[in-house]
C-alpha cells in the first residue's frame, strides 16, 4: 500500500527545505513527504495523487504566498481531500488570517514560524493530528477503479469483462458520486465512458477489450508461430479439448473473443453437472478449467476474436480481428452460441441501459428492490430469474409458450419463490425509454390483450444462435448456422464434395479436413455443459488421430 502523503507548500525555498527536512526525519518512515513551492503547482499535483487514488493525511501550508494564500489553497484542496488535516504556517502578522481560516477551511491548527525546536513545537502538534486522522480516515480502494454510468453499454462490457476474468475492481457511478464525476472530468473533457483508473496512475478512456486485456496483464498474443491445435472459443467444449490436448503434450492455443467460460461461465449455479451435488457456479467451473489447462501448458488468449480460417495444404491459418494470424495443423470450432437480439425499435439503443442479454450478473445488484423482467423459458432464463430475485423486488418471467421448457428442478424453484411471477403465452411487443429502459409492452397471445408495464430492466434469454459465421464459406452448416460434422456431412454414404482424404470425416470433423466442431455450435448437440465437455474431449481424441495421419 502506498504511504499516505504529508503535503507541504511554501514559496520560500529555504523554509520549504527546512520543513521538508524536519518532516522527513520524523515521519519519513510512515508517510511520503511532498514539498511543493507554489499553491497552483500543488493543486495540479493533488489531481495526480487523486487519479492514483493516493491519500493525503496532512497539509502543512504557508499562509503568505504570492499566487494564492495558504487559506485559498486549503479551500481548494479540501474539496479533493476533505479528511486530510490542515495546518497553516504563519508569521505573527498573519495570525488574524489564520484565526479566520479556522472557520473558512476548517483549519486544525496554525503554527507560528519559526517552529524550532520541532520536538517541542512541531511534532507534538502533528503527531496528535495524524493520530486523529488515522482513527477516522477511510482509506481508499487500492485496485482498479471503473468510473461510468449504469446506462453506458461500454461500462457494462468492461465490468463484465473484468468480472469474468475474476479481476477485482471498484465501480464508481458518476451519476451518484460527485467526486467520481470530478475524477472523470479531470481526464476527459468529452466525458467518454468508462474511464478506468489503475493503481499506477494510468487511465484508459473507453478502451476496447483488447487494450484493457493488455493493460491488466492478460495474454492477448500467441507465444509460438505454430501450434498443433488451435481451439476457437473457451467455453466448456473448448476448455475440455484444451485440457486433454495440453495434458498429452500438444502445443495448444485457445482463442477467446471475450473472457473464458462461455455461456456456462455466466451461470450462477450449474446444478446438473456430474460430480457437483450442490451445484457449481460458472465462475468457479471456469476458474478451475482455466488453471487446469494452463497447468498443462495451454495458452489462452483473451479479447481476441477469430474472424477467418484458411486452409493451405496441411496448414490451417486462423486470422484474428487485429489482423494477426496463427498457423496450426488442426482447428476446433468451439464457438458455442449466443442469445438472439431483440428485433424491435429502440432495443439496440437501450442495450446496456436496462436491456441485457444473458444473465449480466454484474448488473443484477443495481436493481435492488426494483421490478425486472426476464424474457425466455429455458434453463438459462430460469437461473437468471432465480438469481435476480435475490435483489429485485419482483421478477416477471415472460414465456411465449404454454409452459416453461426449463428443467423441473428450476421450474419448481421458480414456483416456490414468492418474488417470481411467470406469465405464460406472453409475447414481448415493445420496449420504451429515452436514455434507459422505462416500460415494456407485453401481449397475451391467447387473449390478445396487451399491457404496458413499468420496467427497470429486461434480461433477455430468448433463442440461441450458433456462432459459426467465421466458417460460413468453408464448412457445411444447417439453415440456422449449426456446423455439420461426421455422418451429417455425408451424402449417400459419400464424403462431401472437395473432401481430399481417403477416409470418411471423423465423428466431430467438419466437411473441411482438420477442422473439427464441438459443443453448442455443432449440429445435433444437446446444449448442456456436460455435452459440451464430452464433445470437447471426444474432439481431442479425433484430432489426435488426424494429426497422426499427417
Ligand atoms: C445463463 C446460462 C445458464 C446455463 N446453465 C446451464 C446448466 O445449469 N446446465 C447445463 O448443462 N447447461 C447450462 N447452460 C448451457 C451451457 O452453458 C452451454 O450448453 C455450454 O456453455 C456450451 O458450451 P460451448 O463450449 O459449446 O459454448 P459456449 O459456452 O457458448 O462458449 C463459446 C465461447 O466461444 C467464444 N467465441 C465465439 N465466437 C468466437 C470467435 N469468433 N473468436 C473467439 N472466440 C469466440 C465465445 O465468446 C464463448 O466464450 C446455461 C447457459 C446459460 C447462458
Amino acid at each position: 500500500m502506498a504511504k499516505p502523503v504529508i503535503f507541504s507548500v511554501d514559496d520560500d525555498p529555504s523554509v520549504l527545505n527546512s520543513v521538508e527536512r524536519d518532516l522527513r526525519s520524523h515521519y519519513g518512515q510512515d508517510y511520503r513527504i511532498i514539498p511543493i513551492n507554489s499553491g497552483k503547482a500543488a493543486l495540479d499535483y493533488l489531481q495526480k495523487l487523486e487519479q492514483r487514488n493516493e491519500t493525503v493525511a496532512l497539509f502543512l501550508v504557508d499562509q503568505r504566498m504570492p499566487e494564492m494564500s495558504g487559506t485559498e489553497f486549503l479551500a481548494e484542496a479540501m474539496q479533493t481531500y476533505p479528511q486530510a488535516k490542515r495546518v497553516l504556517l504563519t508569521a505573527y502578522a498573519d495570525t488574524q488570517a489564520a484565526i479566520a481560516s479556522i472557520n473558512e477551511v476548517g483549519l486544525d491548527y496554525y503554527l507560528m514560524k519559526p517552529w524550532h525546536p520541532p520536538d517541542e513545537k512541531l511534532y507534538p502538534v502533528l503527531d496528535e493530528l495524524l493520530e486523529d486522522w488515522k482513527i477516522h480516515v477511510r482509506l481508499p480502494y487500492e485496485g482498479i477503479r471503473v468510473a461510468g454510468t449504469l446506462w453506458s453499454l461500454a461500462s457494462h462490457e468492461v465490468k463484465d469483462f473484468l468480472t469474468r476474468h475474476q479481476i477485482p475492481y471498484q465501480w464508481l457511478d458518476i451519476e451518484k458520486d460527485a467526486s467520481a464525476r470530478k475524477l472523470v472530468e479531470g481526464v476527459t473533457s468529452e466525458i467518454k465512458l468508462p474511464v478506468i483508473f489503475f493503481p499506477d496512475g494510468k487511465t484508459l478512456i473507453e478502451p476496447d477489450l483488447k487494450t484493457l486485456a493488455d493493460k491488466v496483464g492478460l495474454q492477448t498474443r500467441a507465444e509460438l508461430p505454430f501450434y498443433d491445435l488451435v481451439v476457437i472459443g473457451s467455453g466448456p467444449a473448448g476448455l475440455a479439448a484444451a485440457v486433454y490436448a495440453g495434458s498429452e503434450g500438444l502445443k495448444c492455443l485457445v482463442i477467446e473473443r471475450a473472457a473464458p467460460g462461455g455461456q456456462a461461465g455466466s451461470s450462477p449455479k450449474i446444478e446438473n453437472y456430474l460430480g457437483f451435488p450442490t451445484g457449481i457456479s460458472g465462475d468457479d467451473l471456469t476458474r478451475r478449467a482455466v488453471s487446469q489447462a494452463k497447468r498443462f501448458g495451454v495458452e489462452i488468449l483473451s479479447a481476441q476474436e477469430a474472424v477467418q480460417i484458411e486452409v493451405k495444404d496441411a496448414y490451417r491459418i486462423v486470422k484474428l480481428k487485429d489482423e494477426s494470424q496463427i498457423s496450426c495443423h488442426a482447428v476446433l470450432m468451439a464457438t458455442g452460441a449466443s442469445f438472439h437480439k431483440l428485433k424491435m425499435p429502440g432495443a439496440d439503443a437501450l442495450t446496456g441501459a436496462g436491456i441485457y442479454y444473458g444473465a449480466a450478473y454484474t448488473e443484477a445488484v443495481n436493481y435492488k428492490d426494483q421490478r425486472v423482467f426476464v424474457a425466455g423459458g429455458a434453463n438459462s432464463a430460469a437461473q437468471g430469474a432465480l438469481y435476480l430475485s435475490r435483489f429485485a423486488s419482483r421478477v416477471t418471467v415472460l414465456i411465449r409458450g404454454r409452459e416453461p421448457t426449463a428443467s423441473k428442478y428450476l421450474v419448481d424453484a421458480m414456483s416456490g419463490n414468492e418474488k417470481i411471477e411467470i406469465l405464460l403465452n406472453t409475447d414481448l411487443m415493445e420496449v420504451k425509454g429515452t436514455n434507459t429502459l422505462e416500460q415494456i409492452v407485453i401481449r397475451n397471445n391467447h387473449s390478445d390483450e396487451s399491457q404496458t408495464c413499468d420496467a427497470s430492466a429486461l434480461f433477455v434469454f430468448i433463442g440461441v444462435r450458433p456462432q459459426s459465421q467465421i466458417v460460413s464459406g468453408l464448412v457445411m452448416r444447417s439453415d440456422k448456422g449449426y456446423i455439420f460434422t461426421g455422418p451429417d456431412v455425408m451424402t449417400d454414404k459419400k464424403p462431401p464434395r472437395g473432401w481430399t482424404l481417403d477416409r470418411d470425416p471423423f465423428l466431430l470433423e467438419t466437411s473441411a479436413p482438420g477442422i473439427f466442431a464441438a459443443g453448442d455450435v455443432r449440429y445435433g448437440t444437446n446444449h448442456r455443459v456436460a455435452s459440451a465437455v464430452g464433445e470437447g474431449a471426444i474432439a481431442y481424441a479425433l484430432i489426435k488421430e488426424y494429426l497422426k495421419g499427417l
